[in-house]
């Protein structure tokens, strides 16, 4: 039996019948952005390529129309650990979702299966491996099909960053069941992944939405590094301390002290890196997931798909390889569209151990010299005296305008003409062979005479001592943006520093130069709310009631053994305490709520609420 096109459940045009799922079954009131038009595209069962930012909210994109078209919905995720939450969270709104993997048993398996040859399943989440199975193929012959979404989908493309084979033969859903649509998703792609995706898919024929890739609520933060720990430290304390958030280190063992640290300090602090051993880190991401106020300090191995919406502070204690890892990572923050944080520091020996894995890598040179392009572009967002969202969106080849919701467009830092000093320091670099670090070449600059100088007889040289009218911190900062301008190059292997063709081509021609002054304490501008979703919108005595609503949540979430937000958004939450609810009708305004989470959870909140007041 192959029902090509699957009847609708649903008479209505396709527009009306969405939005009244939106508002009934989700508690949403409009469609973001471009997510009524791709709903509408895919319900009609066109195909799509869909690029949106993580948070953009591509989940609706399949969600709906999976509803919309009757039959069931597959959905191929690369990961199983996810799934069950997402199958939970779906739940909890009254559609009929499952996961199917090697994690679940077999019986429910089976009740599953039988339940999608029926047609009484609406959504069923897969990986690539088991779908490419001959029986599970075979059984998606005889099932209703609604579409097949294809979630993470730049995992089918070499040049993407998460190249995972059986994607690339995903290929064969277009031929095997021509009938259904297809629509991929993603919140990473360069041209050639796209290209990639819509050739390996056969989705030629489909549309693209290529959202914009702001992410408007994330507040963007870059400090120079003076004491990393510190600088962390006072940044969750005064910001996020009751809040989930994640710290990205760039070693194991920086990982593991930092958690450390953090648990001294009072807060919980959880490790997560590729040298623990596969039960922890479940159990860490799973606690991560479920409680409140987790810190989850990780390597890049935290990665792709950390489907928490109320992750609200990111920060980073060692620059990323590159303005991509910066963005990926960040842009875990704030996926509920609550105002959020990301803060980085850097130093100048960072970049020297991002330099030296590049040398390391087995990459081949033309790839080393990409890698290093890419270095080079992140530090100079770490420089800029310009907007950061700006360089960030540039770099993807979005623009916007200074956005007011960054360190420097909220305290412009101030610039000097650097013409001077880049003279003296690209001299020094010349004079003493171009082959010592910055640190070195500051102790030349600043006079110091110490035992390795004077053997190497730089003492004697003419641009000994001439940078005592700065500092080390300032000359730190100068080599920092020179490096960043590309005036200076680090050899990587001994971290020396040596002139760049524009470097030689800026003394030579006479250049001038401005520069960022060194930043003396730049602390965070703007403070997002003290508890993460847009609380400061309440009065003091109205944090009572949030607190007292948050805590019956996270009694409800426990007992079911799901995460909080699988109950409710902190956003839901704000919106109680701050429309106060008396009745049943007035709780259905309230942001999330949908016919399922009312019947639920309506009359345990209203109790809480009715309590408070
Ligand atoms: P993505 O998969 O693109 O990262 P999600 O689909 O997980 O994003 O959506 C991000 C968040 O935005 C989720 O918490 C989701 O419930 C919420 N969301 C999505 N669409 C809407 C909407 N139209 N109105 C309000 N909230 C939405
Ligand atoms: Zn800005």
């Amino acid at each position: 039996m192959n029902i090509s096109p699957a009847d609708n459940k649903n008479q209505s045009a396709p527009d009306a019948a969405a939005l009244r799922i939106l508002q009934k079954t989700y508690g949403f009131d409009a469609f973001r952005g471009a997510q009524g038009d791709i709903i509408q595209h895919v319900a009609a069962g066109g195909d799509a390529f869909v690029l949106m930012p993580t948070g953009g909210g591509k989940s609706l994109c399949y969600q709906i129309p999976a509803l919309l078209r009757g039959g069931v919905g597959i959905v191929i995720s690369p990961l199983i650990a996810l799934m069950q939450n997402q199958v939970e969270a779906l739940q909890q709104l009254g559609i009929r979702a499952a996961a199917i993997n090697s994690n679940v048993d077999g019986n429910v398996i089976a009740s599953t299966k039988d339940a999608m040859l029926r047609g009484l399943i609406d959504l069923v989440y897969v990986a690539p491996e088991r779908l490419l199975m001959d029986d599970f193929l075979a059984l998606l012959d005889e099932a209703p099909i609604a579409l097949f979404a294809i979630d993470e989908a730049h995992c089918v493309s070499q040049w993407g960053h998460d190249f995972r084979p059986h994607y690339k033969q995903l290929s064969i859903l277009a031929e095997r069941y021509p009938y259904a649509p297809r629509i991929a998703l993603t919140a990473t792609a360069d041209a050639p992944t796209r290209r990639d995706i819509v050739e390996c898919l056969k989705l030629q024929d489909g549309r693209s939405f290529i959202a914009g890739f702001d992410r408007p609520n994330i507040h963007y933060t870059i400090l120079p590094k003076e004491s990393g720990r510190t600088q962390i430290l006072n940044f969750i304390r005064q910001n996020h301390a009751e809040d989930s958030g994640i710290v990205y280190c760039l070693s194991r063992k920086l990982t593991e002290e930092t958690a450390d640290w953090l648990s001294r300090e009072g807060f919980t602090a959880l490790p997560y890196h590729a040298g623990l051993a596969p039960e922890i880190r479940s159990a860490h991401l799973a606690r991560f997931l479920k409680e409140e106020k987790i810190i989850m300090v990780a390597t890049i191995a935290f990665g792709m798909g950390i489907d928490k919406p109320d992750v609200r502070f990111v920060a980073h204690m060692t620059i990323p390889k590159n303005i991509e890892a910066y963005y990926q990572e960040t842009g875990r923050a704030g996926r509920d569209g609550m105002p959020s944080n990301a803060l980085m520091v850097y130093g100048a020996q960072d970049a020297v151990m991002q330099r030296q894995f590049i040398e390391d890598s087995d990459a081949p040179d033309a790839q080393k010299r990409i890698e290093h392009q890419k270095l080079n572009a992140l530090l100079g967002l770490c420089e800029t005296a310009g907007c950061r969202r700006q360089v960030l969106l540039e770099y993807f080849g979005d623009s916007c305008a200074p956005c007011g919701n960054c360190d420097t467009c909220l305290s412009p830092p101030e610039t000097f003409d650097g013409t001077l000093a880049a003279q003296k320091a690209l001299s020094a670099a010349y004079r003493t062979g171009q082959r010592y670090g910055a640190g070195y070449l500051i102790d030349v600059l600043g006079g110091n005479a110490d035992e390795r100088i004077t053997r190497n007889g730089h003492d004697q040289t003419s641009t000994f001592g001439i940078g005592k009218d700065m500092n080390k911190t300032e000359w730190q900062s100068i080599f920092r943006q020179l490096i960043a301008r590309n005036l200076l190059q680090t050899d990587s292997e001994h971290g020396g520093l040596s002139m760049t063709a524009q470097g030689q081509a800026f003394l030579r021609e006479k250049q001038t130069i401005r520069l960022r002054k060194p930043a003396r304490r730049a602390a965070l501008s703007r403070k997002p709310s003290r508890s993460g979703a847009d609380a400061s919108v309440l009065p003091d005595e109205d944090q009572t009631l949030l607190a007292a609503l948050k805590s019956a949540r996270l009694e409800i979430a426990r007992a079911q053994g799901v995460p909080p937000y699988v109950i409710f958004h902190d956003k839901s939450l704000v919106d109680m305490a701050l429309l106060k609810p008396a009745s049943m009708t007035d709780m259905a305004l309230v942001h999330g709520i949908g016919e399922q989470k009312f019947k639920k959870y309506g009359p345990a909140f209203l109790e809480v609420i009715a309590k408070f007041l």
